[in-house]
């Protein structure tokens, strides 16, 4: 069984660099041992934080009461188009290696960080691709049934940002994902966002070769500063901060009555997207709009970071709501969280 550690700092394991002392804290170094820790923490009744990359986590100032699962699994399977790989392998790597291999699928998802046992549970996405597309298998512990088991992508329940693994937070620990990425001929699938078509000088739904994509895609991130870069402060984040809002009819008439004329995304189930950036810099927190030592990026607005690294959560987190409540008020659109808090509300 792998070591226990205790009073280790969570704040170098996040992408924000914030974050107090874990009660234990153990590095898992393949499936079996992920899962024998967590069962132990979960027969002593102790609380369990299952650790990735850290790039989607908000934890608190006073840190985690309980078991931290630090997941360090590796090992990638080929079997014809289909990948199946540990959750401890690096994201970004794997689709580096995919589009070497003239694969299609997750191009555009290149420069997300973080593992790969975390893209299921938000249904990790970027400029018009997301995991649900590629998908086929998520090999889980069932923490509830104390089993290993295997989730179809339909019972992952993949929505926007969104999954059974947030419906049911806890539940599943992701031992191992499958992924189904063919080589099309060494293109990209068809380009769904219109900001990378226009990069890439195609019409959208055009094909490009998989590893222009991905180039392309990697540049427009760099720009935003949504490419991990110790040299760039604007990357001390958790990514997006705020998801996109999604309206009911009745509350897009109503932002439309006090915005006439607002950018919206008609859904097919008629529910309207409203992008979460627009109405933070309509509601007056341009780029750069700082609160202490916590600051909006300068290059993206949804991006709220730590540039100094000399934060706390609780100054992250009252800009978070200043923003928050500042929109609410200007839109009566009240934004949500993107990022996983620990110990901590918005
Ligand atoms: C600069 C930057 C850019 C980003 N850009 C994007 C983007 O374009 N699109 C996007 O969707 N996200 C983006 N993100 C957010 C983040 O990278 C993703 O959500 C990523 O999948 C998180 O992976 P992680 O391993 O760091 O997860 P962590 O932050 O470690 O964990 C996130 C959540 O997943 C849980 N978890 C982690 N591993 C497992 C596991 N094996 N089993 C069960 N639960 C687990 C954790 O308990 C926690 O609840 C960005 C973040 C940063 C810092």
């Amino acid at each position: 069984m792998a070591e226990r550690v205790a009073g280790v700092r969570l704040a170098p394991y996040t992408t924000l660099g914030l974050g107090g002392p874990a009660g234990a804290f153990a590095e898992a170094g393949s499936a079996e041992e992920i899962v024998e820790l967590v069962a132990a923490a979960d027969r002593a009744g102790e609380p369990v934080l299952v650790l990735g990359g850290g790039s989607n986590l908000v934890v608190s100032d006073d840190g985690f009461d309980g078991m931290v699962v630090r997941v360090a699994s590796r090992g990638i399977e080929a079997d014809g188009d289909r990948l199946t790989v540990q959750a401890g392998e690096d994201w970004d790597a794997l689709v580096a290696r995919a589009v070497a291999e003239g694969r299609s699928g997750i191009e555009c998802l290149a420069g997300i960080p973080g593992q790969v046992g975390s893209t299921p549970i938000q249904n990790v996405g970027a400029y018009g691709q997301d995991v649900s597309q590629t998908v086929v298998g998520v090999r889980v512990y069932d923490r509830k049934n104390g089993d290993v088991t295997e989730l179809s992508a339909h019972e992952c329940r993949f929505a926007y940002r969104h999954s059974v693994f947030k419906d049911e937070p806890g539940r599943y620990v992701v031992l191992a994902v499958t992924y189904e990425l063919p080589a099309v001929g060494g293109l990209s699938g068809p380009v769904a966002y219109r900001e990378l078509a226009v990069r890439l000088g195609v019409a959208l739904g055009e094909r490009v070769p998989v590893a222009r994509a991905r180039e392309a895609v990697l540049e427009l991130r760099r720009g935003k500063g949504m490419v991990l870069d110790a040299a760039d402060p604007d990357s001390r984040s958790a990514g997006s901060f705020f998801t996109n809002a999604l309206l009911s009819a009745a509350e897009a008439a109503e932002l439309e009555r006090r915005a006439p004329g607002f950018p919206r995304f008609d859904m097919p189930d008629g529910s309207v997207k409203v992008p979460a950036a627009w109405l933070i810099e309509n509601a007056g927190f341009p780029k750069g709009y700082r609160r202490g030592a916590a600051r909006i990026s300068t290059k993206h607005t949804l991006a709220l970071t730590n540039p100094e690294l000399s934060a706390t959560t609780a100054d992250l987190l009252a800009l978070a709501r200043e923003v928050r409540d500042g929109v609410r008020e200007r839109f009566g659109v009240t934004l949500v969280n993107e990022p996983v808090m620990v110990g901590v509300r918005l």
